[in-house]
Order: C-alpha cells, then structure tokens, then sequence
C-alpha cells in the first residue's frame, strides 16, 4: 500500500512560507474584525466603519479621564509632598 504520487522527498520542515510573500497580494486588515481587505478600503464593510468611530471615540473618552487621573496623581503627590 505504498502511496507514492511522487517520488520527490519534500523536507518535512520546508520553509514553504517565507517572509517575502510574493503570493500574497498587499492588504490591510479591517481595524475592527480583522479581516483582510484590499489596501484601498479601511473596513470590510459598513458596520466595521461605524463600529471602529465608535471605538475611536471611546477611547477618547478613556484617554481624557488618563489625563484627568494623570493630573489628580500629580497634584495629589504635590500636596503631600509639601
Ligand atoms: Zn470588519
């Protein structure tokens, strides 16, 4: 039962992939579900747009209460040190 299609003995550990991917034509990846999309769109479809400006603006909202907590830190640190 020798299943021998081809007579070539293929390494086992063929670097098949290799880091120059010439097949895989450029893309970009939707920034919300990850999928690879062609480099001249930003989302794979209309929901992935309004989901990541949701996003966006989410985390706006974390980095000002950053901020805000940065500054409390900051004063709080100064008022004890007096
Ligand atoms: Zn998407």
């Amino acid at each position: 039962m020798a299943k021998g299609e081809s007579g070539l003995k293929e390494h086992p550990k063929a670097p098949r992939h290799g880091k120059k991917g010439g097949k895989l034509l450029q893309h970009r990846h939707c920034q919300v579900c990850s999928k690879a999309i062609p480099i001249s769109e930003e989302y794979c479809s209309d929901e992935c747009n309004i989901e990541f400006s949701k996003l966006v603006k989410k985390r706006k909202g974390l980095v000002y209460i950053m901020y805000g907590m940065i500054v409390v830190i900051i004063v709080a640190m100064i008022l004890t040190s007096i």
